[in-house]
């Protein structure tokens, strides 16, 4: 068979992928989009970011409703047909994934089903279900083949009872008690999802505290919470064996605070992290080169050291997330289109999609003191918030990450309901070099979560209109901030 001909190949049809295959068509390029599943996607629609998120929305109706007697309204128990939930959210990534193989079509993108291995630099061999398809010529290669949940070879067991985040996301039923390994966003979501429904969930952290590395004051206020809706949560405890028995899995705990060592759950979900989908691609034919962590090495442009293959999303580095894969694939496009790019994000936002919500983007308190950087935090506690009083969720805090010379805000850190929303603004300040007075002056809607963001600034100088410390009025404040701020008051 000859060898078919494109400008630019690229493996994998995740929102690196996708956006990558998008913005090269816009520019002009011919495109070929090769990925195993009928439509673009990826892990990200197909079994990631878009159905939990379509299942944590069912889990905050139900939270809703259960709280609302205390406002006085009381629903009836709701009753779940998990069969109806399946076909909905299905029928959500159905929409989007169609929707995104209609995109293609209408941009001129070459959408190939299939399996993509290089041959050499610039010849990829794909294999279909009706066998391999003619080669593949392209002058240039963008791999974006993502990532697989990590497994745990000693925890290993051939039962439909352990689940990774993909057949968790199947929701096949709903167990009575479930144990989720990892305290990570994955299996923290995932176990929202199954507490919502009426699973009792219990979460085993081997470190000594939910999310790790995640700043503490923004975790502190999920723990609270989850401690009401999970069974248990157990920190500093390691899963050391796991045998399936006629009614369950039987869990084996070690750790300082273990209570009781052996427990029975009817399923165990594994959730301890990803890893890049950087074998079995034919990379030995090329000169592309991996990391000791076994990601693909990549430069500013996500060029690897072949010079005609780049790569971007989970598969050439951290942190995995579907934004960050889409913006590396428009750089990595515009590298190859020939323009001036880098990848060079001052702030990459992560949201955790629990209740509350966390949220954070730029510099975090954890990642300061470890880089022994000085910083001023201005926190603002939504207890102080008209809107989140409305909500009945004053469990929350946004905060600022100041630079206490320039008041230069370098992070934003948010806890509370729709964190993840507000934290674009975040986003915003950090890339913009806004300064705290930036954020003070600029007039946010009332009554809304995003005032507390504005609120956070004014903190910075001492004068939230809603926190009152008298003795926190800065005498030491930079001039720069307080002189901005005063001389734009004046004049506005
Ligand atoms: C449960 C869960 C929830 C998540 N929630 C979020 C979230 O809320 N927000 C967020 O930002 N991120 C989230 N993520 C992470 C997010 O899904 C990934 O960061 C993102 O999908 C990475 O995009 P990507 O383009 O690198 O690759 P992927 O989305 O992993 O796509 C890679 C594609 O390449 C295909 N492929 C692999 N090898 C080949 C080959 N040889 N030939 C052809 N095709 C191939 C795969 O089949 C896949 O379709 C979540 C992940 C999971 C598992």
């Amino acid at each position: 068979m000859p060898p078919q001909v494109t400008q630019l190949a690229i493996i994998g049809g995740g929102p690196g992928g996708y956006a990558a295959a998008f913005l090269a068509a816009d520019l002009g390029m011919q495109v070929t989009l090769i990925d195993q599943e009928p439509n673009p996607g990826g892990v990200c629609l197909y079994r990631g970011c878009i159905p939990s998120k379509a299942l944590l929305h069912v889990a905050k109706v139900l939270e809703d409703a259960r709280q609302a007697t205390n406002w006085g309204v009381t629903f009836a128990e709701p009753t779940i047909d998990v069969g109806k939930l399946r076909t909905w959210k299905e029928a959500v990534v159905r929409k989007l994934t169609g929707g995104l193989g209609d995109l293609c079509k209408r941009r001129g993108v070459t959408f190939k089903q299939g399996r993509a291995t290089f041959v050499d630099a610039t010849t990829l061999s794909v294999q279909t279900t009706q066998g391999e398809a003619p080669r593949l010529t392209c002058t240039h290669a963008i791999v974006a083949t993502g990532s697989h949940p990590t497994t745990l070879p000693h925890l290993t067991l051939d039962s439909p009872r352990l689940l990774d985040s993909t057949s968790a996301l199947a929701i096949p039923d709903i167990p009575r008690t479930l144990l989720v390994i990892g305290g990570g966003y994955i299996g923290l979501e995932m176990g929202s999802v199954y507490a919502a429904l009426g699973t009792e969930v219990s979460v085993v952290e081997m470190t000594s505290g939910l999310l790790p590395g995640v700043d503490r004051d923004l975790v502190n206020l999920l723990s609270a919470r989850l401690k009401q809706s999970m069974a248990a949560i157990m920190l500093n405890t390691t899963v050391v064996a796991m045998h399936e028995e006629p009614n369950g899995i039987r869990v084996t705990f070690e750790g300082s605070e273990v209570q009781k060592p052996q427990q029975l759950f009817d399923k165990v979900l594994i959730a301890v992290g990803r890893r890049p989908n950087a074998q079995g691609l034919g990379l030995e034919n090329t000169s592309v080169e991996l990391t000791p962590g076994g990601f693909i090495m990549v430069d500013a442009q996500r060029r690897t050291t072949a010079p005609t293959i780049y790569a971007i999303g989970d598969v050439a580095g951290e942190p995995m997330l579907a934004h960050k894969a889409s913006h590396e694939g428009r750089v990595a496009v515009r590298a190859i289109a020939g323009h001036k790019v880098a990848f060079e994000p001052h702030a990459i936002p992560a949201v955790v999609f629990t209740d509350p919500e966390i949220a954070w983007c730029g510099l975090t308190e954890t990642q300061a003191k470890q880089e022994g950087r000085t910083i001023e935090v201005a926190r603002f506690p939504w207890g102080a918030s008209g809107r989140a009083t409305t909500l009945d969720r004053n469990d929350g805090v946004t905060k600022l990450i100041l630079d206490p010379s320039t008041s230069r805000i370098l992070g934003v850190g948010i806890a509370g309901s729709g964190a993840g929303e507000l934290i674009a603004e975040g986003v915003l300040a950090v890339e913009m070099a806004a300064l705290a007075s930036d954020l003070a002056l600029s007039i946010h809607p009332h009554p809304t979560l995003s005032e507390t963001l504005m609120e956070a600034a004014e903190v910075f100088f001492g004068q939230s209109t809603h926190v009152y410390r008298p003795q926190r009025r800065r005498s030491d404040a930079p001039r720069v901030g307080l002189a901005s701020l005063d001389g734009l008051e004046e004049s506005g």
